[in-house]
């Protein structure tokens, strides 16, 4: 091959990177700068030039989509396939070498991982059984705690609690929930971090197997490592016979809540030998206006390392702001854009829509329906953490791994068979006697005859379920297993008595598990898996990162969070009003309002041609009415990069940041109306005006009504009075 075309479509700062001699390097640069692109090219070079086989070669991404797309560009530039190469995210290279190693690991050979949902659970039954009450040891608190020790690389026995009974009882409460996971064979997130850790830390044999395999080490996003990935990339690259190269943003470090380490940036050039720093300063991805605007914004932040960039390409349209009146009218103006979009010739793949919490993309996916444009959701409601969904893995769990205590408890009593809180609170306690699985402990009490008639029949039922399945499945193609599961356990059945919209969308997600099953291929690193256990594994980690079938037409909906890497022509900013974005929480916590600036720099630098932010004047929260004013980010971006857009019949004015109610709305109240009144129409009954467009004849109003919902009407014709 011809090494000069790696070094084709490349700055010289880029280059420079690429063709690094070996050694530790960090790559130090601003949003679309190409700090991705640089690893991939890296990654061709080091195999090419270095002769390093992709055996040799350990790359780290964010998400596993990440992952699949950088594995599906170094392949097409090598012009090969590189199934040998590891590349993944931190808990998905975790998951592959606890498989690997199991024993040393200390884990039973199918363990199962823990979701989020699993963990949350079962946290509520150790509380239970410890007699802790909820209301003083809030489950998601206690998750929180035991997660971010894990992250710090702490068991129970590793924190000091300094005699305070609170510290002490929240050990104890972890203790607990270890002691059941390791007894069912189960393993949450951190955990499979803090054991691949451990794994390593233990058996020095292994590690150095590892340190003298992995000669390349690669890491984007280094930003949002946390503390124990941190220590896990120092232990591998401790050999010195690996090089590593890690790039990120300091500006885009936007997992703090979430137990990352911004000065993980700073530790690195102190932990490791001798690094060299490459900057690359050339955005490739965003206008100019777009770079300017979100290059204001983020230099409000104090004490950042510092980076200037800036663009060849053309300075493009101003960002797009919009005032909605409220989160409806918002959402309604979003899908008018996408629609005018669509109409100019684009693909609705090529946007985005983006916000800051993942309860706001319920309007958002409303409107959308409404309109019939086709969209797929990242993260949030995700598939695989569906109620019905997770049900029947609990079958396909159980059949794979009956010691499984999540799963069991997760199906023993759905479809409901007359198994009650009794029976299982023996179950439980006869669990914690014996220090056995839930699925043992049934059996004892079954051979014992501990059981009173009835309840004895009915755990019987489940035991019996659970074992019949097993033989039937034997053997079986994956998708015939699931959907197998799916119909002799009696869920089926179940969604199909219930009737109704909800139920018959769980019983077509049913339907499309079976499909996902079909699908799925059994990856390279889980070749000595039977399919199904891949597949839980698969459901487990990935949590659909994306949902909808990938070759259709969409548009892109998700939280920032999860936008982070990825780009778009068209993007939509939505919800950027104070309290929503920055978050109401901002203000108590120190740091916090910094991070949420940097998400805001993510989420606009996610933009190439053209950004529109929006937010809505007034939202309903939980129940309630509240009312915002525009974020100060918007306020923080140069006037002369926004226009405030008005629908279609008035003129574009540039602003000049005044985000107030009151100018907003001028001309149409002059028509004696005033949005977000209420209004009656002859017909359609009361309701509340929402919108409008046009002038003079032709001036309709949008009106919410409360029996009939929104209809546009032409103001000369309704003959709407004030309510
Ligand atoms: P982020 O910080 O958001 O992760 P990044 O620094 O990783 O961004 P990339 O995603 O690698 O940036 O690159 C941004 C865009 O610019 C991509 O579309 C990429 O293909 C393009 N790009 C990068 N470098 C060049 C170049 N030298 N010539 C042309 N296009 C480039
Ligand atoms: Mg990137």
């Amino acid at each position: 091959m011809d090494v000069s075309r790696l070094l084709d479509e490349l700055n010289d700062k880029q280059r420079e990177a690429v063709a690094a001699p070996l050694s530790n390097a960090l790559v130090l640069a601003g949003a679309g700068s190409g700090k991705t692109r640089v690893l991939v090219h890296r990654i061709a070079w080091l195999m090419e030039v270095e002769n390093i086989a992709p055996f040799s070669i350990l790359a780290v991404t964010f998400t596993n989509k990440a992952a699949r797309e950088m594995r599906g560009r170094i392949e097409s530039l090598m012009g090969r396939s590189l199934h040998t190469m590891w590349i993944g995210t931190f808990h998905g290279l975790a998951h592959r070498l606890l498989r690997a190693h199991h024993a040393e690991a200390g884990l039973p050979e199918n363990f199962q991982i823990l979701d989020s949902d699993d963990q949350y659970r079962l946290i509520r039954r150790i509380l239970k059984s410890l007699n802790l009450d909820e209301k003083h040891w809030a489950p998601r608190q206690i998750q929180w705690y035991i997660n971010g020790n894990k992250d710090e690389g702490l068991r129970p026995h590793h924190i000091e609690t300094h005699g305070d009974h609170t510290q002490q009882k929240m050990r104890d409460i972890y203790a607990a929930y270890q002691e059941a996971c390791d007894r069912a064979g189960l393993v949450d997130f951190a955990e499979l971090l803090l054991r691949a850790h451990e794994l390593w830390a233990k058996n020095p044999d292994i590690l150095a197997n590892y340190q003298r395999r992995f000669r390349a080490v690669l890491v984007d996003e280094f930003q949002d490592t946390n503390n124990i990935q941190y220590a896990w990339l120092r232990m591998l690259c401790s050999g010195n016979t690996n090089n590593i190269m890690i790039v990120g943003d300091d500006d885009q470090s936007i997992y703090g809540w979430r137990g990352a380490n911004i000065d993980n940036l700073h530790h690195f050039l102190k932990d490791f030998d001798t690094p060299t720093t490459i900057r690359l300063e050339q955005n490739y991805r965003s206008t100019g206006t777009i770079l300017k605007a979100a290059n204001a914004v983020i230099d409000n932040n104090q004490g950042r390392l510092g980076k200037e960039l800036w663009t060849q390409g053309s300075e493009g349209e101003p960002i797009s702001v919009y005032a909605g009146f409220n989160e409806l009218d918002e959402a309604r103006f979003v899908v008018s854009q996408l629609k005018d979009w669509l109409q100019q010739g684009n693909a609705l793949k090529d946007s985005a829509i983006l916000y800051r919490n993942n309860a706001q993309s319920r309007v958002l996916e409303e409107a959308l329906l409404h309109e019939g444009l086709p969209y797929r959701i990242y993260g949030g409601l995700r598939f695989f953490e569906r109620q019905e969904i997770k049900d029947a893995l609990g079958y396909l769990r159980m059949v794979n791994h009956p010691h499984d205590d999540a799963a069991f408890e997760r199906v023993v009593n759905t479809p409901s068979r007359g198994i009650g809180d009794k029976t299982l609170t023996q179950v439980r306690d006869t669990a914690r006697l014996h220090n056995c699985s839930l699925w043992q402990a049934s059996h004892l009490l079954i051979s014992e005859g501990a059981l009173k008639g009835r309840a004895a029949n009915a755990l019987q039922g489940f035991t019996g379920l659970v074992t019949e399945l097993e033989q039937q499945l034997l053997d079986e193609p994956l998708e015939e297993q699931a959907n197998k599961a799916i119909k002799h356990s009696g869920l089926y059945a179940m969604y199909q008595a219930e009737r109704g919209e909800k139920a018959q969308a769980r019983l077509e997600n049913l339907e499309e598990l079976v499909t996902a099953c079909k699908q799925f291929i059994v990856p390279e690193e889980a070749d000595e898996m039977t399919p199904l256990a891949a597949f839980l594994a698969h459901a487990s980690l990935e949590a659909g990162e994306a949902q909808a079938q990938l070759d259709q037409d969409a548009v892109q909906v998700m939280t920032i969070h999860t936008a982070k890497g990825l780009e778009f022509p068209l993007v939509f900013m939505a919800g950027v009003e104070e309290g929503m974005f920055p978050s109401q929480m901002t203000n108590d916590e120190p740091g916090r309002m910094e991070e949420e600036r940097r998400l805001c720099y993510v989420g606009m630098t996610r933009a190439m041609q053209k950004l529109f932010i929006t937010y809505a004047e007034s939202r309903r929260l939980y129940g309630q009415d509240k009312y915002h004013t525009a974020s100060r980010f918007i306020r923080e971006i140069p006037s002369d990069c926004v226009l405030e857009v008005r629908l279609k019949s008035t003129v574009q004015r540039p602003i000049h940041n005044r985000f107030s109610r009151a100018t907003s709305h001028e001309a149409f109240e002059s028509s004696g109306f005033q949005l977000g009144q209420r209004v009656r129409h002859r017909k359609f009954g009361e309701g509340i005006v929402l919108n409008y467009e046009g002038s003079g004849e032709h001036a309709r109003v949008q009106v919410n009504f409360d029996e009939y919902g929104s209809k546009w009407l032409v103001l000369a014709y309704a003959k709407l009075e004030q309510a």
